[in-house]
């Protein structure tokens, strides 16, 4: 990777006094207060500190664009590998318009820590293109996802760096970097993305994994208390691709879903809402708005709802502290990544809600995604109940081995989580050693 001039090793040039106080608010400050508050516990040096909070390598691209009417628009895009101790980088594509490199910097250290929670041969990375897909043609799209490709091709691969969607890209978003990285590279290269189409090389299961995983942590979680899905009513922010099916597979299980939304507005129906008609609902028409299985609710009504089990699986930092001392859930299990802030993972604490954190609760999705990576190496694909099998197996050793970790040291689980996957980290760069 270091023989090509637009890829550039970042190196450490934050003093660790910066890392354990950020002074900024956002996705990297709470990331960056997680990792200084692990490296505490754990007693690491600064010099671990610094190497643990910085990013490896960091890309960042122009994509000019010639739209549809002929005019040319300019967007910016990032990709961060932010550790590849344990194996090449892996992390989603996101396009939204507020994208930023400190957004991808802390979705990038995310992925590092939840790779390592469940175990994959992988490290941490991110991307992303501050655009709002919504306006735009599916042709313009797919010009600046194949120009975002070309500019960060020496940085990816399937030993390197893998994709995978994330908010706002999609199976048909990953057919095209895997085709444009493919057709520079001369022939058909599958493992530089995951969450493909099956058509071309896409694992079953995949679309939904997130989801499952989200689900199979709801029942470990509720188990731990003598309880299952039947007993529990749910609400879920975020109708998208992690929230529709956790929304779904909830209420498959037995629980009561009351209320749901996406960033338009929500829907609430006291006893449950109908899922698979909500879903044929937005499947027609984008939104749950006007759905008429139930009443609208807004956006901070819907966390504040009185229910069992808060699924908050949009946008980060949606549970602050005002936000989190108005929830009434007992279980908070985090489909979206860092959508609790640092004082909102205080506020929840304080007030005994169970919070199983982003890095384990949403992990399902690069579950899958190893296992499509590991079926496109091997050219043969398993089944889908194979897959869903492993799934099951691995979230519930990871959700084991948190448990562990936090009723041993008297942690969070979203700390003990942390100090696992760190330490997971830390050994495999203190066992490979610093080169030169
Ligand atoms: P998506 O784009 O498919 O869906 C996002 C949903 O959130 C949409 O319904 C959107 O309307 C809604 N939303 C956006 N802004 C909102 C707001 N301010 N308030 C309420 N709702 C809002 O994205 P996704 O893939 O479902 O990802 C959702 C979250 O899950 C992200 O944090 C993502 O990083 C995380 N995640 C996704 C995956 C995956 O496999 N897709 C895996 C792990 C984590």
């Amino acid at each position: 990777m270091t023989d090509h001039p637009s890829v550039t090793d970042v190196v450490p040039d934050v003093a660790p006094a910066d890392l354990a106080a950020p002074t900024r608010d956002g996705p990297l400050a709470t990331a960056q207060a997680q990792l200084a508050s692990a490296v505490e516990r754990l007693g690491y040096d600064p010099g671990m500190h610094a190497m643990l909070g910085t990013s490896r390598r960091e890309i960042n691209v122009a994509i000019p664009l010639r739209r549809d009417d002929g005019s040319t628009e300019l967007f910016h895009g990032f990709r961060v590998q932010h550790n590849v101790s344990r194996g090449p980088g892996k992390g989603g594509l996101r396009f939204h318009p507020s994208v930023d490199v400190d957004e991808v910097r802390a979705l990038a250290m995310w992925m590092t820590w939840k790779c390592a929670v469940v175990e994959l041969p992988y490290g941490g990375a991110k991307g992303g293109v501050a655009i709002d897909p919504r306006h735009y043609s599916q042709g313009e799209l797919e010009r600046v996802t194949r120009r975002y490709t070309s500019e960060i091709m020496p940085m990816i691969g399937p030993e390197r760096d893998i994709m995978a969607p994330d908010v706002g890209t999609d199976a048909q978003t990953m057919a095209w970097v895997m085709d444009t990285y493919s057709v520079n590279k001369g022939y058909t290269i599958p493992g530089v993305v995951t969450g493909k189409p099956l058509e071309v090389g896409g694992s079953l299961g995949r679309a939904t994994a997130t989801s499952r995983g989200v689900v199979h942590c709801v029942v470990a979680a509720l188990a731990e208390h003598g309880k299952t899905l039947d007993d529990v009513s749910a609400a879920v922010q975020g109708f998208g691709k992690v929230g529709s099916h956790a929304a779904a597979f909830l209420a498959e299980g037995g629980a009561r879903v009351e209320a749901v939304s996406d960033q338009y507005g929500g829907v609430y129906r006291s006893g449950g809402l109908d899922l698979p008609r909500l879903m044929d609902y937005v499947e027609r028409t984008g939104s749950v708005v006007d759905f008429d299985g139930g009443e609208p609710i807004d956006n901070t009504a819907l966390l504040s709802l009185d229910v069992d089990v808060l699924v908050p699986a949009a946008v980060e930092g949606v549970l602050d502290a005002e936000t989190a001392g108005q929830v009434q859930a007992r279980w908070v299990v985090e489909g979206a990544n860092g959508p609790t802030t640092p004082d909102g993972d205080r506020v929840l604490a304080d007030r005994g809600v169970v919070v199983v954190p982003d890095i384990l609760a949403n992990a399902g999705g690069v579950v899958v995604s190893y296992f499509e990576w590991v079926q496109a190496q091997q050219a043969y694909w398993w089944t889908e109940a194979e897959i869903e099998q492993r799934l099951a197996e691995r979230m519930a050793m990871a959700f084991e081995s948190v448990g562990k970790t936090a009723r041993h040291r008297d942690l969070s689980l979203r700390d003990a989580a942390l100090l696992l996957s760190i330490q997971r980290v830390a050994t495999a760069h203190q066992t490979r050693g610093l080169y030169p």
